[in-house]
């Protein structure tokens, strides 16, 4: 019989948990360290993961923080981003509305709370939000804040100085705006507004003292050192919640077919992320089903937030199996001010595949607007 023989030597890597070290020292990650995450063996990627938990552990502990999304306004947008089902240049076939009433919006933060989510985003497509949205936005907030308790991201478009100040004032905690990508590669996705547009609404709502929520896209065709870069601004914004988005190719948008990235690049790219970054809660957003399949609770070793339900033009995985996931990680969820949760009870699908117990099929919760 032939026998198989491995040097274990050869595959234990230290240098990744002497770099977490480092970083638990204090130390920043440098571009050329981060780089090099990137370009890793996939020998590596158990060690990888292993020292991105350090900083993880650090910062997070074992909690997970869910965020749940309301596209309160759907396509019929006149920017021109390419990975995006809602611009003028997309095809794809999706929902299109106004800026839902304010009953339907108060459902949603309903089903948020109901779902555990600590974070309610309120989310409309378009270049910059017009007067009437700013008005329907700092009207609803306030309400639903007093009524279910959980935190705001607006995420409006490019806002200017005097927007910001009005979000804060009527309850927003932070504001999302993502970079998507490296200022380099920022023109061969978008040519309708540009990076520095996107800096300054950020640098706006800093200044109005809310928190910046900003992250990004993978898989567009960028380079390993644009993502470096943008890991890297977002250090220097100081962004304290940053999701990472693998990119969902739709069809009928200009990326449609684009499958560039594998799942251990997605892996790579949270590590690469939590390094630079590793206090910020770090978000395995869009794509996360798409490209990290069965790994996706790896993921959660690195990053510490999801979006709970569906995303803004496509469906999420049920909440019942991203509630699986967390408890079979041993891992647990809490909402604002860091309370702890419990989950819904899950049904047991082993058990119920297997004709060991026969459980009744629990409600499906439904999207409030039924879009
Ligand atoms: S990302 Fe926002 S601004 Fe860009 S096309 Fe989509 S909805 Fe419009």
């Amino acid at each position: 019989m032939p026998q198989t023989t491995f040097d274990t030597e050869s595959t234990v890597t230290t240098h990744w948990h002497d770099l977490a070290a480092r970083v638990l020292d204090g130390e920043q990650t440098s571009a050329g360290e981060a780089l090099a995450i990137l370009n890793s063996p996939d020998d590596d990627l158990p060690d990888l993961i292993a020292a991105a938990y350090r900083l993880r552990r650090r910062y997070f502990g074992q909690t997970v923080q869910l965020y749940f999304l309301m596209n309160a306004k759907s396509g019929l947008c006149a920017e021109d981003c390419g990975y995006c089902s809602q611009s003028k240049v997309s095809d794809a076939e999706i929902p299109t509305y106004n800026f839902l009433s304010a009953p339907k919006l108060l459902a949603g933060a309903r089903l948020a709370a109901e779902q555990k989510a600590k974070t309610y985003c309120i989310v409309i497509s378009g270049r910059a939000p017009t007067e009437r949205e700013m008005n329907m936005v700092t009207g609803i907030i306030p309400q639903i804040k007093a009524q279910y308790g959980l935190n705001i991201c607006a995420c409006l478009g490019l806002l200017t100085a005097e927007q910001a100040v009005r979000l804060k004032e009527c309850g927003v905690d932070k504001v999302n705006h993502n970079l998507n990508t490296s200022e380099r590669f920022y023109p061969e996705i978008c040519s309708t507004h540009t990076y520095a547009d996107r800096l300054e609404t950020l640098n706006n709502v800093r200044a109005a003292g809310m928190q910046i929520c900003a992250g990004g896209i993978i898989g567009m065709g960028e380079t390993h050192d644009d993502l470096v870069q943008m890991a890297l601004e977002l250090r220097a914004l100081k962004a304290e919640s940053i999701p990472l988005n693998f990119l969902n190719p739709v069809d009928g948008t200009p990326l449609a077919g684009k499958r560039e990235i594998s799942t251990r690049d997605c892996l790579r790219a949270l590590c690469m992320m939590r390094f630079v970054n590793p206090a910020s809660e770090l978000r395995i957003a869009g794509g996360r089903e798409l490209h990290l399949g069965s790994l996706q609770a790896m993921g959660l070793y690195v990053a510490n937030s999801l979006f709970i339900g569906d995303y803004l033009t496509t469906k999420g995985q049920a909440a019942e199996d991203d509630y699986r996931m967390i408890r079979e990680l041993g891992f647990t969820v809490t909402v604002a001010d860091d309370v702890p949760v419990e989950l819904p009870e899950p049904r047991d699908r082993a058990k119920e595949k297997f004709g060991v117990v026969e459980q009744p099929a629990q409600g499906v919760l439904q999207s409030p607007c039924g879009e």
